[in-house]
Formats: structure tokens, sequence, C-alpha cells
């Protein structure tokens, strides 16, 4: 565990695409894993950026089955046919499969074919294979051949192959950053740092997130807590949350998984498992009104993270997946490759991925509810009002502007919201209006006497362990 100084960072500073983009760049350059030497090194740059709790967990530890990996490199890794060397493993990360076993012998075409991964879609790609770091039981061993290389192979006569790795003994490391509000009720943001030297999916999202939470931090008084968990996918959140106790899970109220922030495609949002929380309704409000393309699609439709993990019975933490997304099988062309780098992004879409999150905050830190001080329909065109939203007449031009009809419209409605449940984000979200234009409409009720208001409270379903009577359990 270790608390590092960080760089100072003003909460008016405006923060571009490009700025996260350049973060992005310094983080993929280390040889990062589930359980890696690549690690350390990454954590120790996040460190310069955010103040960091590192939780450590040893190699061959176990958690439902799910094991820590061992710390495993690549001591040679070459491919020759006749003497001749075609293919050097060792020559990028990627092109051994993540903890392949070591064999040194001859093989033929077919059985060289067997252990190779190769995409004939993408010629120049090398694959990110990453099974093995979660079923350490199947390994075996693979190169990983850009389909151009290994296309020019040739098909007769044995290949010598001399791929030699080390497994040893090593340490997952789970990076924290806790921002403390006025209410220990706390979001939680999660992306992963376990695929090395790849923007998209995740060093983006991890930049995007150190950005977001160092505007948090220089924010003054915040209401909600924050919690931005950085860790290899699935693994890190299986252990990390493994370890929290049950009053740590229940101030956990909302999550949100951010990766593949950068293609050029629409924002996506995969719901959480119940699909009614608030989070969910946050980000329908968020989608309608951001003003660009977006998909909104049901529990686990998305790209699939560790939001699984997060909603596991137990924990139940209501979590949504955002993403940018061309389909959810072929989310991108580079993804999952060498070609994943910070140059195939698009700083424009990393900044509007980064100010949708920003504005989920703002609004989740200003959102209310309001209570009545009157029973009856108030006359709000009343001067000591003043309060009235003129609408349309079919008879008359009144010259008003657009949107009259649904602020008009609201007023059918708005007395009934004031019972102390129904939030300003409810509101704008059911009428279609904007937020803070509505959070500022009510304000002024609050100054008339007419309401009284609270901070919105999130509620979510309590923690139910194993050992609880299952009729309590959530839905
Ligand atoms: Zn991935």
């Amino acid at each position: 565990m270790f608390v590092s100084a960080v760089v100072l960072f003003n909460s008016d500073q405006v923060v571009s695409g490009e700025s996260i983009l350049a973060l992005t760049r310094d983080l993929c350059k280390p040889a990062t894993g589930v359980v890696s030497q690549g690690n350390d090194e990454l954590f120790s740059r996040i460190g310069e950026e955010l103040p960091l709790t590192l939780h450590r967990y040893a190699s061959g530890s176990q958690q439902n089955g799910w094991v820590v990996p061992k710390r495993w490199r690549v001591e040679r890794a070459t491919i020759s046919h006749n003497g001749t060397l075609l293919y050097d493993g060792a020559s990028h990360t990627l092109a051994v499969a993540q903890l392949s076993k070591s064999f040194k012998g001859t093989v033929d075409f077919n059985e060289l074919a067997a252990h190779v991964i190769t995409d004939e879609k993408r010629p120049d790609a090398i694959i990110y294979h990453c099974a093995w770091q979660y079923r350490p039981w199947d390994i075996d061993w693979v190169f990983s051949i850009p389909f151009g290389e290994f296309s020019a192979f040739p098909t007769g006569g044995r290949f010598e192959i001399d791929l030699e790795t080390i497994a040893e003994d090593g340490e997952m490391l789970v990076g924290e950053c806790f921002v403390a509000g006025t209410t220990p009720q706390t979001i939680v943001f999660n992306s992963h740092v376990c695929h090395p030297h790849q923007a998209n999916d995740g060093m983006a999202g991890v930049a995007l997130l150190i950005r977001l939470f160092q505007w948090i931090n220089a924010r003054a008084g915040n209401r909600y807590s924050y919690r931005l968990i950085l860790a290899p996918e699935h693994l890190g959140t299986v252990f990390y949350l493994g370890d929290r106790t049950r009053d740590e899970l229940e101030l956990m109220v909302s999550g949100i998984f951010a990766e593949m922030p950068g293609v050029a495609a629409p924002l996506k949002i995969t719901s959480s498992f119940l699909g009614d929380q608030p989070i969910d309704i946050l980000f329908a409000y968020l989608f309608g009104a951001c003003g660009e393309k977006t998909v909104s699609v049901p529990w686990r439709k998305g790209a699939g993270n560790d939001e699984t993990v997060w909603e596991a019975p137990g924990y139940e933490v209501p979590f949504v997946e955002l993403t940018r997304c061309i389909d959810q099988f072929e989310p991108y062309p580079e993804y999952h490759s060498s070609l994943d780098t910070a140059e195939s992004l698009d700083s424009e879409y990393v900044e509007r991925f980064y100010l949708i999150l920003k504005q989920a905050v703002e609004i989740l830190e200003k959102n209310r509810t309001y209570q009545r001080r009157f029973d009856g329909l108030p006359c709000l065109s009343h001067p000591d009002y003043n309060l009235y939203c003129e609408r349309p007449d079919p008879a008359v031009n009144k010259g008003l502007p657009g949107d009259s009809e649904k602020w008009g419209g609201l007023l059918d409605s708005l007395m009934r919201y004031f019972n102390g449940r129904t939030s300003t984000l409810d509101i704008a979200l059911r009428h279609d209006l904007s937020f803070h234009l509505l959070w500022d409409y009510l304000r002024k009720f609050e100054e008339k006497g007419l309401v009284t208001s609270e901070p919105a409270v999130i509620r979510r379903h309590p923690v139910v362990s194993r050992n609880e009577n299952s009729l309590t359990q959530g839905r």
C-alpha cells in the first residue's frame, strides 16, 4: 500500500481529448498483465497523477475457484525452419500467448498451425491471447503471428521451436483511489489495466478515469464519495470484492465500468442487472441529452466486463457499462490486437466520452427531491409566484419558443412530483427537459416558499449473504 505525491489539479482545468490520449500513450508503454512486472511501472506512473492505494494478491490465491496466476515472461521464443529464423516471439509482448508454457522440439506445419493464432482479416495484427490468465489449468503453448507473415511460412519440412518462458510467484495489483464526500454513499468507477499496450481496450479508459478523478478530487463540496478501481479485468475485482465487508458493500450505491472511448462509433450503455436502477435512469437522461448517436442495450449485451463481478449475488452493486462500439461482436477493427494504439483513437470522441462522465457526476451531485408546502393547486401566474410557463394556444399566436409546450405540459404534473421522492432527474427524463434548466426553475419554487428540497438519495437493495433467508434475496 502506498500513497504518492500527485500533481496539482485545478477543478476548472480543461481536459482535452488530446491530453487524455497523451496519458494513454504513457500508460500503454509497460507490458502489463494480470500479474506482471509491468504493472509496478504502470501503477507507479498512475501514482504520479492520483493518490493511490495498492491492494496485493499473491499468485495462487483463490476466490470461488478463481486463481491469481503466476508472473510470467518470455526468455526465448523462436520458430526456425532448416536453421533459418522465421519468427521471434520475443519481439512483441503479444507475440506469445500470455502464460504459454515452454516447448522445445520440432513440429510439422500442421502441428505448428495448431499452436498459432492469426487473423486473415487483419494481416498486420498480432492478436492478443489472454484466456490462460483466467484458466491456468488449460495452459499450452501458442505463438501469435501476423497473418501476412504466417502465410509466407513454408508448409513442408520441420519447424524448430525454441520457446522458453518463466512463470514464478508474483502479486496481482489492484489500484484504488477514494475521494470522500459529505456522505459515505459511494459511486464506483472501474476500468481494466491488464491488456498490454492496448489503448482503446483499456488504457484510454484508464487515462480518462484518472482525469475524471483529478477533477472530482479538486472539486469543492462533493456530496457523494467516489471510488476508482483500476485492476486486471475480472480477477482484480473478484479478489477486491472478496475482501470487502458488508458495510463497505452497502455503501457502494452505483457503479460505472468505462472503456473503449476512442473509436468513432456511437456511445453504448449496457444496463445494470435489474435495469431500472438510479444509475440506469441517469444514463437514460444523459443519452437523450448528449446530442450524439447512442445505443442502449440490456444487461450484458455490451462489451462485457467486470459488471458481472460487481453485480454478483452477495454484492449486487448496480453497475452499468459505458463504451463506444461498432458491433457487439466486432467492437472496432483494432480490437484485442497490436493495432489498438493511441494513434488509432479519435481525440474528439474520447473528449465527448469524458464529458458524459463529468456530466454524470455533476447531475448526481445536484439531483434533489422536493416536498410541497401547500395543498391544492397554486396559481403560478400570480405575481407573488410568477412561475407559470406560458404554453401555445391554437387560437392565438403568442410567439413562444419551440419548447414552450414541453414546459407548459410539465405544469400538468409537477405539483404531484413534490412528494419527497421524485427527483429533478426523474422529472427531466420524464418530460424531456434540460436537467440544469429544470433545476434552476425548481429552485425558484423553493425561493417562493412553495417547496422544500433535499439532495436525492440513491437507495440500493440490501446486500444479502448466502447465509440469510432466501426469501429476503434481491430480485
Ligand atoms: Zn478486452
